[in-house]
């Protein structure tokens, strides 16, 4: 069985693990909403290009209506001009015309109102050209960026696979019951089980252990757990002592 500073230097190394092992997943577990806002800006640009088209195409309907209406009541004038030579009575001669001058200003307005949607269509065009650059230039960035989720997504599996191999060596360095103290801790303390001391002061509290118990701590043959925070502590100068100045 491992010495007591072996089994301490490999709960630490435990500790290491499993932080970093947290730390990719909740990346990871980040992932499919960071995917759902790269989507989210093409529909938007998509939903955004599909309304101008359709204001578009509402100027291309209105304009054939139109046009449809205007050849149908230029038609009608020019049979009723033709019959006016035809008219017995002044009275209805008159009625007639009448008629024929109110139609062609109806028919005139209608014109105006033809123009006025030739005009906007250049307008509408340029816009829904725009809203198709917009759009394209937000499929091509998604393309990039959902890429580099799958990447950084590959990354982050592959790098737990490491941690989980180095977290079941790591782990038989420790006696079950140890390990079972540890998991327990971790679990009620934010996930941090073991902290350093160093001087005199807990890493994981941030407070000042008793002089007594530092003393033991140097000697690293014990399991000692910090009075404030019950994490298990170790002296991290007696545990991984500084490497010896190289001549
Ligand atoms: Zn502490």
């Amino acid at each position: 069985m491992s010495s007591l500073r072996e089994k301490l230097r490999a709960l630490e190394e435990l500790q290491q693990i499993d932080l970093e092992s947290h730390e990719v997943r909740t990346a990871l577990d980040a992932v499919p909403a960071r995917r759902a806002a790269v989507e989210q800006k093409v529909l938007e640009a998509r939903r955004a290009y599909d309304e101008q088209k359709g204001r578009l195409e509402q100027n291309e309907r209105e304009r054939r209506q139109i046009d449809l209406l205007l050849a149908m009541e230029r038609d009608k004038v020019k049979k009723w001009e033709g019959r006016l030579g035809e008219i017995k009575t002044p009275r209805e001669y008159a009625a007639l015309s009448r008629e024929i001058d109110i139609a062609k200003k109806t028919n005139e307005s209608q014109g105006e109102q033809g123009k006025l949607l030739q005009a906007a269509y250049g307008e509408l065009q340029a816009a829904l050209e725009q809203k198709g650059e917009l759009l394209g230039t937000a499929e091509d960035a998604a393309q990039a960026g959902l890429a580099e989720l799958d990447r950084a997504a590959a990354e982050g599996e592959a790098r737990l696979a490491a941690l989980a191999g180095r977290r079941a060596a790591a782990a038989t360095q420790v006696d079950p019951g140890l390990l079972a103290k540890y998991e327990n801790i971790k679990r009620r303390r934010a996930g941090v089980a073991v902290a350093p001391v160093v001087g005199s002061t807990c890493k994981g509290c941030h407070r000042n252990i008793p002089p007594q118990l530092s003393i033991v701590l140097q000697r690293a043959d014990t399991i000692e757990t910090c009075p404030n925070c019950h994490r298990i502590i170790y002296s991290a100068a007696a545990v991984n002592p500084p490497a010896p100045p190289t001549a």
